[in-house]
């Protein structure tokens, strides 16, 4: 049999488990960013506050620059710690009520409640800054390429979503190290 303690502790580890369990699934295991699975998440819920109250928000995508060259040149460890390294950039260049995450591969995007295009106009031109002026170690320079946009009436999530990947493409095509909006 058991004692009321004895199940007290029982109970806290389980609850421990569980939040242990709960923090895994939304986390990204390399960059220790929010997974797809969460940023989709969060996504849904801004665009219901969109709708709903007509809260504005924005979303900003970016790539990093030629990285396969990283990983051919420096090696896949290399590329790896770069990608981390990236992760503390952006999230040191954002706000805390911003969510930020890892889109996938060198894409990370950026979910910016209450902010309106030259809102994040401006936090992406900080970001491509800071990535301009930072120097990684074993590789030196790297920069990102961004896309932004914000939410519209009459969007669907997947409608800002193919908005900001197409500004994402332009930056590319227009050179890299930019930041386009749609
Ligand atoms: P672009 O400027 O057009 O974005 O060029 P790119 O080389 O960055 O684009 P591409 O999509 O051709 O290559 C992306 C590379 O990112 C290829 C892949 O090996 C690398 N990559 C994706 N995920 C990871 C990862 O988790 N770790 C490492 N080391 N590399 C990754
Ligand atoms: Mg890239
Ligand atoms: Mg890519």
């Amino acid at each position: 049999h058991m004692d009321i303690t004895h199940i007290k502790e029982t109970e806290e580890q389980l609850k421990e488990a569980t939040n242990k369990a709960e923090t895994l699934a939304i986390t990204d295991t390399l960059t220790g960013l929010n997974n797809r699975l969460k940023l989709d998440d969060e996504l849904d819920k801004e665009f219901q506050r969109a709708l709903r109250y007509g809260n504005p928000f924005s979303v900003v995508l970016l790539d990093l620059d030629k990285f396969k060259d990283v990983n051919d040149i420096f090696g896949h460890p290399v590329g790896d710690q770069t990608l981390k390294e990236a992760a503390s950039i952006i999230q040191d260049h954002c706000r805390r009520t911003d969510i930020v995450g890892r889109w996938g591969g060198e894409e990370f995007l950026v979910i910016c409640p209450e902010t309106n295009l030259a809102g994040a106009l401006q936090l992406a031109e900080n970001l491509r800054k800071a990535f301009e002026t930072h120097i990684f170690p074993v590789i030196g320079e790297k920069t990102s390429s961004f896309g932004v946009a914000s939410y519209r009436e009459g969007d669907a999530i997947q409608t800002i979503m193919e908005r900001v990947d197409k500004a994402l493409y332009d930056a590319k095509e227009k050179g890299r190290n930019r930041v386009e909006v749609i």
